[in-house]
């Protein structure tokens, strides 16, 4: 009888450890997400774009035809873009399916895979789609931005490629 009391107390602590070392493990995974490295010269800590005239850089923020699917960060025009991981480059990304010929001057970008993510970098012309590249190497250069938007927060967006939030990495 003794023995069948000392096992349950035993169990139930076990039990009671398990549940904890759980709630420690959700823990530990939020403090290790992967964060972006800095992405453009000149913005080492990564600043988001907030609201002008043109609209604002947070996810979710309105645009004319439903909202922003990604997270601008501020980078200037004709400033480097940097790896923010060791990155695969998988292609070219471009923003717009149907330029104005403005727009053309800024339609570029590359999809990238890298820090177990996949996303996008848009507003960049890359030196190459293809290849890999290690953190903090250049990936190419901001396009002319104020020439298409005069006045905006230039910056380079971020994008995931199932379109979720990418604010947590940042
Ligand atoms: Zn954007």
């Amino acid at each position: 009888m003794k023995v069948a009391i000392i096992l349950a107390v035993l169990v139930a602590a076990v039990l009671c450890e398990d549940h904890l070392s759980g709630h420690q493990e959700e823990r530990s995974q939020d403090l290790s997400l992967v964060k972006f490295g800095p992405l453009c010269s000149g913005n080492p800590t990564n600043r988001k774009r907030g609201c002008d005239r043109h609209g604002c850089g947070a996810y979710g923020a309105k645009r004319t035809h439903g909202t922003h699917k990604g997270l601008d960060i501020v980078c200037g025009d004709g400033a480097v873009v940097y790896a923010p991981f060791d990155v695969t480059l998988n292609g070219m990304a471009a923003p717009y399916r149907r330029p104005s010929a403005a727009q053309k001057l800024i339609n570029n970008g590359v999809n990238l895979s890298g820090g177990g993510l996949c996303f996008k970098l848009f507003y960049l012309k890359p030196d190459k789609y293809s290849g890999s590249l290690k953190k903090g190497q250049r990936i190419g250069v901001l396009g002319p931005m104020q020439r298409v938007y005069p006045g905006i927060t230039s910056h380079t967006h971020v994008q995931m490629c199932d379109r979720s939030n990418p604010t947590k990495y940042f």
